[in-house]
């Protein structure tokens, strides 16, 4: 080992060695799905795999793993500016514990530890509490070069729809391409997008929202906040996260409003992250997994304990409990709200409401949309009715693929596989949040593995059944083939 790090320190010794753990992992494989042709005569893509953030960059990686070659990651933005990270997450920890793993695939040269005890030490290692927002950028950045999978960003899906045997995907390139799998890592918004609260003077499509009302989900420029007063609908992570973040740049007040008395205090999906509920969760009736995850909805998720450290110390900073919000009127020098107990002026309201899953909202399925079957279509009526957000979480396969709700109607919509968010109801948290990635990425790319091969089995029997092999020929035992009888 010595040898391999000569002459080298930092991250690219620790490369050095998580090259040479992959090379023994012999990795990559060689490709083994084979070619097909559309009737332009161009070979088909066997998986498109849209998003490279943290869930699409370690199925991509996972599917080279696996021998699945034909592949293209495709990122609408830019380099450095996947997921949230670098873009809309403003908070300067991550909520999870620093030891988590999952982007690694059991690669212990490529976990969190190893990219920062490289740079750190293991002293450092041992002093440092939790893992800082843009290290965990650099981190899963530095994954990505070290597996050597290509990512084309600025690239993104505009639409899919079926083209006889394949699926055909419109690129924001231009480039309309057949493609035998999607798999949709798309993120937190890609089953829905943001939830807007409905209030009668409020329309989020309208123009005068601009300057004056954001959802804390978007990128947001806050040194335009100096000495502005900022109402926050919502009290969860994001919600404090954006007032804390407002105040620091300079603005003079950020109230948190909540309909809830008080913060919910139990984060329930710390119940539900280890091995045998991860694995276990989509393996269960309908039944339970209704019950397990209409439950985790209504229960919500306290904010960390950090981002209320951070926001509670700072002048300006405040809750409102048990203060509905009725209206919000955008004027031209602020917005007006009015709540259950008073009407007050704001400056800029910010949305910290979260987002929706509602699968007819992705432009890109509108070919699909109208027959996914969500599990709304598997509860009866009074259920669905009493859970109306879980209704719309769509009902996915064993490998994560979209079903169909009237069977026959759009056959390949089983080749659409949906790892973000929107799956949490079907398999549990195996395709958003970090700790369960270790279970869903290789649950996903070994449904892809057996379809694929499932597809072309006849072929892949009779290369076995042609296959020569002269591994006796050195030996004084060695037949032709001419000559062999009874065995091959
Ligand atoms: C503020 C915040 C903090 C979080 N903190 C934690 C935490 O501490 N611990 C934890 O376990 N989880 C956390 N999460 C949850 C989760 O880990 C992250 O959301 C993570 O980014 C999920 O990875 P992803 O790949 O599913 O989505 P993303 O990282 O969002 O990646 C999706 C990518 O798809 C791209 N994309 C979308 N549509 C298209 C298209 N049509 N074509 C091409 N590209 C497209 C997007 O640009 C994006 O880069 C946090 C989430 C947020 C929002």
């Amino acid at each position: 080992m010595a040898d391999l790090v000569e002459g080298a320190t930092g991250l690219e010794a620790a490369e050095r060695i998580a090259r040479h753990d992959l090379a023994r992992l012999n990795y990559p494989p060689a490709n083994w799905v084979p070619e097909r042709f559309g009737p332009d005569g161009k070979r088909v893509l066997d998986v498109l795999v849209v998003g490279a953030g943290m869930c699409g960059q370690t199925a991509g990686w996972n599917l080279l793993r696996e021998g699945i070659r034909n592949i293209r990651v495709i990122e609408r933005n830019g380099h450095r500016r996947e997921g949230p990270w670098n873009t809309t997450a403003r908070m300067p920890i991550l909520r999870s514990p620093k030891h988590l793993t999952g982007p690694d695939l059991g690669v212990p040269s490529l976990t969190f530890r190893a990219w920062y005890e490289a740079q750190h030490g293991s002293e450092g290692w041992e002093q440092l509490y939790k893992v800082k927002r843009l290290d965990w950028l650099d981190y899963l950045l530095w994954v990505r070069q070290v597996v050597d999978l290509p990512v084309e960003n600025g690239v993104a899906l505009e639409h899919v729809e079926p083209a006889g045997k394949f699926l055909k995907a419109t690129l924001s390139t231009g480039e309309a391409i057949r493609v035998r799998k999607l798999v949709l890592a798309s993120g937190r918004d890609g089953s829905g997008g943001f939830k807007w609260p409905r209030f009668p003077s409020f329309d989020p499509d309208g123009p005068k929202r601009a300057g004056r009302i954001f959802h804390t989900l978007e990128e947001i420029d806050f040194s335009r906040f100096v000495g502005k007063r900022i109402g926050v609908l919502g009290v969860l992570a994001t919600a404090i996260d954006n007032a804390a973040t407002a105040l620091e740049a300079g603005a003079r007040e950020a109230i948190c409003y909540a309909r809830r008395p008080h913060l919910p205090q139990v984060n329930k999906s710390k119940g539900a992250s280890f091995p045998g509920f991860q694995r276990g969760q989509g393996m269960l009736d309908d039944d339970w997994r209704w019950q397990i995850y209409t439950y985790m909805l209504s229960a919500g998720s306290p904010p960390p304990h950090e981002s209320v450290l951070r926001a509670q110390k700072l002048p300006g900073f405040s809750f409102r409990f048990a203060e509905p919000w009725l209206d919000v009127v955008i004027e031209s020098d602020g917005v007006t709200v009015k709540t259950t107990k008073a009407t007050k002026r704001f400056d800029v309201v910010l949305m910290g409401t979260g987002f929706d899953v509602d699968m007819s909202r992705r432009p890109e399925l509108a070919s699909f949309a109208s027959n996914i079957k969500l599990w709304g279509d598997t509860r009866a009526p009074e259920e669905a009715k009493a859970n109306v957000e879980a209704a719309l979480y769509p009902y996915l396969g064993p490998g994560f693929e979209l079903m169909e709700k009237e069977p026959g109607r759009t056959p390949l919509l089983s080749n659409i596989h949906l790892f973000n968010w929107g799956s949490i109801l079907s398999h549990g948290a195996l395709a958003g949040d970090i700790p369960g990635l270790f279970v869903g990425s290789p649950r996903l790319v070994q449904a892809i593995s057996h379809s694929l091969f499932r597809a072309d089995v006849a072929q892949h029997a009779e290369n076995m059944f042609n296959q020569e092999d002269p591994e006796l020929e050195p030996t004084d035992y060695f037949v032709p083939r001419e000559r062999r009888s009874g065995t091959l």
